[in-house]
């Protein structure tokens, strides 16, 4: 592996209403991991279910794994309550990549809470734009990436439903959905 002095450090969005956003995230984690570097995984909402990716990442010593979130719903009834919990995450997320502890840092979901309006996109931006190290890694995942953070992402993909299981009542699957 490289060394972080040689390395090009990226950050990548994963938004699109289509399934594939952390999972692709997590398949871009497991490369990574497989290499050997550092990886932190702060996951802004938390899933209602033990996943099973939380599971596999257990296997690797250089994996670090916070769910942080309250587990708040998609419809939320305290939104000062989420927008506090979201701020504890970001302070936590940050201290984080200030640390350089880690080679690549998954921010789950954090692109909803810039949709829900808890978190600004131009705060998430000028604060990669000024404190992540040239070598380090961030993905960002999750629907309607605000465009700030769009704009300083060096690779940006969305997913696009063309079918969801979900939409003919098919219930979560173990081992696909979670
Ligand atoms: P995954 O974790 O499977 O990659 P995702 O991160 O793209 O999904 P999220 O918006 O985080 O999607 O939604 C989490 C859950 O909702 C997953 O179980 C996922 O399969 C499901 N999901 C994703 N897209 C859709 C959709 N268009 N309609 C219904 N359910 C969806
Ligand atoms: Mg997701």
């Amino acid at each position: 592996m490289k060394a972080r002095k040689n390395r090009k450090g990226l950050i990548l969005v994963n938004t699109g209403d289509g399934k594939g956003k952390s999972t692709s995230s997590f398949g871009t984690i497991f490369r990574a991991a497989g290499w050997g570097l550092n990886i932190c995984i702060i996951q802004f909402i938390k899933g209602q279910w033990q996943t099973g990716e939380q599971l596999a990442a257990k296997r690797f010593d250089n994996i670090d794994w916070y769910a942080l979130g309250d587990g708040f719903t998609w419809d939320t009834k305290n939104p000062e309550q989420d927008i506090k919990t979201t701020m504890e995450i970001w302070e936590f997320a940050k201290e984080k990549i200030i640390s350089k502890d880690y080679d690549v840092v998954l921010l789950d979901e954090i692109n909803y809470c810039c949709d829900y309006g808890w978190l600004s996109g131009k705060e998430i931006a000028d604060f990669l734009y000024e404190a992540k190290a040239p070598w380090m890694h961030i993905i960002l995942s999750g629907r309607n990436a605000a465009p700030e953070v769009i704009a300083i992402a060096d690779t940006v993909t969305e997913m696009k439903k063309i079918k969801h299981a979900f939409d003919k009542g098919i219930n979560a699957e173990q081992g696909i959905e979670f």
